[in-house]
């Protein structure tokens, strides 16, 4: 049975897309199958994995609002065993459509039900509101793993994403559990990342990760080449950390 994790933070420029694309393309390495959906209107995602928009036949939109199977959606990505639920700009209407819908928070969830049994990993990039279509995410989810930005204010904002998880648990998926909290653009040399990091784990102790992704050019370059850090720049220190997080999250299922 395949995990689903979705990948959350409401605040914009965290690293989630990242996270999710370079987390994905590591264990479709490590031999995974791997399906990323994406569930932001910016299609980061999707371009970030060498899917043109303008060749997307059927998007996350059309998959949650107008019920197209969702394996008519499933794209190829530029990496072997990653496969994408691409996302166009059409996604950006979702959430005032869904309000409308008949169990609108449970779309994404009955969607999935028919491909859990093909994939190890189903990763859904979020977009950055705790809307529709997180709550979608969240109801169709085992766990959230939790990018945060290793600056000053990283606290700041995570009540309420915690909050959400716990309205969700309570009304919607008893079982959703948190997977990790993942520090971002981590400095080793400033004393502030360092605090950051200390900080968030006394909050959350040994939900956060050992893993400290740095800022990494490589890997706000490989976007654009439409690759993901694995085949972008394999050697990039990029590269190192989201294996090294791949093998905490592989060890985490095991348990
Ligand atoms: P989110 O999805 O949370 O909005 P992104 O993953 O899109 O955040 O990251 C925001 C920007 O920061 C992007 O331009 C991305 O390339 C860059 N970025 C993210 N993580 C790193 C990193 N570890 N090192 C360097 N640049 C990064
Ligand atoms: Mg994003």
């Amino acid at each position: 049975m395949g995990r689903i994790i979705a990948v959350a933070n409401q605040k914009g420029g965290v690293g989630k897309t990242t996270t999710t694309v370079n987390l994905a393309a590591a264990l479709a390495y490590n031999d995974k199958k791997v399906l990323l959906i994406d569930s932001d209107a910016q299609g980061n995602a999707t371009s970030g994995l060498g899917i043109p928009k303008a060749e997307v036949a059927y998007d996350i939109y059309d998959v949650l609002v107008n019920e197209v199977p969702i394996r008519d959606a499933i794209v190829a990505s530029s990496r072997e065993n990653l496969s994408v639920v691409p996302a166009t700009i059409q996604l950006a209407g979702a959430e005032v459509e869904l309000t409308s819908l008949p169990r609108r928070e449970a779309r994404l969830k009955a969607a999935l039900q028919p491909l859990i049994q093909d994939y190890d990993y189903i990763f859904v990039d979020c977009p950055p509101s705790l809307g529709h279509l997180t709550i979608n995410a969240f109801t169709a989810a085992d766990s959230v793993l939790i990018p945060v930005q290793s600056e000053y204010y990283a606290l700041e904002g995570l009540s309420q994403l915690l909050n959400t998880i716990q309205l969700v648990q309570k009304h919607f998926n008893s079982t959703l559990k948190i997977e990790g909290v993942l520090m971002t653009m981590y400095d080793a040399r400033t004393n502030l990342s360092n605090e950051v990091v200390e900080e968030v784990r006394k909050y959350f102790g040994d939900k956060v990760y050992q893993t400290l992704i740095p800022r990494n050019v490589r890997l706000s370059e490989a976007p654009s080449y439409g690759q993901s850090i694995i085949d972008y720049d394999i050697r990039s220190r990029g590269a190192e950390v989201y294996l090294e997080l791949a093998k905490e999250v592989l060890a985490n299922g095991q348990s």
